[in-house]
């Protein structure tokens, strides 16, 4: 006997995310998830777990608030910015009712989410500079009352690009009154210029996505944040699980918040940033390589004369970056997180021998 009689239609095709550990085969080099390439080192202070954490630990909301110019009461904390994410959806589409909006090529976790939900997608592709298609969004806006919420990600994963202001800005006008706009800031921390949390207080309808998984080196501790106001906030809290950040995660992340931290946060960032300029040169001009599209993240996309090709043969060598082949406008394309200078320097010598 099987329970498939049981599961709902929308479950029953559900792959699930394909993480980067899942798809690493042997890799000894791994730069296809855009973690930050070595831990800072905590120890976690309390030794009580007797009792249930803070459903929001008050003290974290504070440290973030702090850090990102809010209140906490515009804060709420949740496991990695993927469970924002859910949250959002959760709270105001209905199943085999409401939709989504997003713009590909992008992070793939929208239309998981989606799919788990049983929310339909509309997809409004980018235009040819990775820059949002606001007319065709408009257009769907003003055609389908089911989309209800709005994702953009900004600096944009895989392409690396940030959005004009001007477009921002006017989608925050389109979308007033309308349907909800999340802007996922995971890698905002590599232009922090770009950050729309100054837009919150005339902006109801505007959500920011933030995540402790990229500049600040902690994937593995499931942290991430949802920016908005009180009154946003407030429904996310009445559906989130009661407690969802344990202890020691909370324990680890006010530390990593700490004024000393986010100075070798800051440090790091300038880091990776030098290490990125340096592989675009080393990468420039090279014949295996069409196009290196400028980034503001952690990563940098690369469009090869044979994408898929050079990926396998990386991967080969146990060198795991992240092929985007497969994505609209990306034909030939690959995702390369910025690792170490070793580790980057053996992506640059594998390119140079295929
Ligand atoms: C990594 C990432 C996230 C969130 O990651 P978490 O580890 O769940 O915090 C969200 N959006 C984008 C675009 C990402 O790349």
């Amino acid at each position: 006997m099987s329970i498939k009689k049981l599961i709902p239609a929308n479950m029953l095709d559900l792959k699930p995310y394909q993480s980067a550990r899942k798809l690493g085969g042997n890799g000894t080099i791994w730069l296809n998830a855009n973690e930050y390439p070595c831990s800072p080192k905590f120890s976690v202070n309390s030794n009580k777990f007797n009792r249930y954490p803070q459903p929001q630990p008050q003290a974290l909301l504070e440290k973030y608030a702090n850090y990102s110019g809010l209140s906490p009461e515009n804060i709420l904390v949740c496991r990695g910015g993927d469970e924002g994410i859910e949250l959002i959806m959760r709270a105001f589409c209905q199943a085999n009712q409401d939709a989504i909006l997003y713009c590909p090529p992008t992070y793939g976790m929208y239309q998981i989410s989606a799919n788990s939900f049983a929310i339909k997608t509309i997809l409004v592709p980018q235009l040819m500079d990775f820059q949002l298609d606001l007319a065709a969004i408009k257009a769907q806006l003003d055609s389908n009352p089911q989309i209800k919420v709005l994702y953009i990600c900004n600096p944009n994963n895989p392409t690396g690009t940030v959005l004009n202001y001007r477009d921002l800005a006017e989608l925050l006008e389109i979308t007033r009154d309308r349907a909800i706009l999340v802007i996922d800031e995971a890698y905002i921390e590599f232009s922090p210029a770009n950050s729309l949390v100054g837009e919150l207080k005339n902006n109801p309808h505007l959500a920011i996505i933030r995540t402790l998984s990229k500049a600040f080196a902690l994937a593995g501790l499931r942290v991430g944040f949802v920016l908005a106001n009180v009154e946003l906030i407030q429904l996310l809290n009445a559906i989130i699980a009661p407690y969802p950040i344990a202890s020691v995660v909370a324990d680890i992340a006010e530390q990593a918040l700490s004024p000393e931290h986010i100075a070798q946060v800051q440090h790091n960032i300038r880091t990776i940033i030098a290490e990125r300029q340096r592989l675009v040169e080393e990468l420039k001009g090279l014949s295996q390589i069409e196009e290196i599209y400028a980034s503001h993240a952690n990563f940098i996309l690369i469009k090869a004369r044979d994408g898929n090709g050079l990926f396998n043969s990386l991967w080969e060598q146990g060198i795991i970056l992240r092929n985007q082949h497969s994505q609209p406008l990306l034909e030939n394309c690959i995702r390369t997180t910025i690792g170490t200078e070793a580790e980057n320097n053996a992506v640059i010598a594998a390119i140079k021998n295929y």
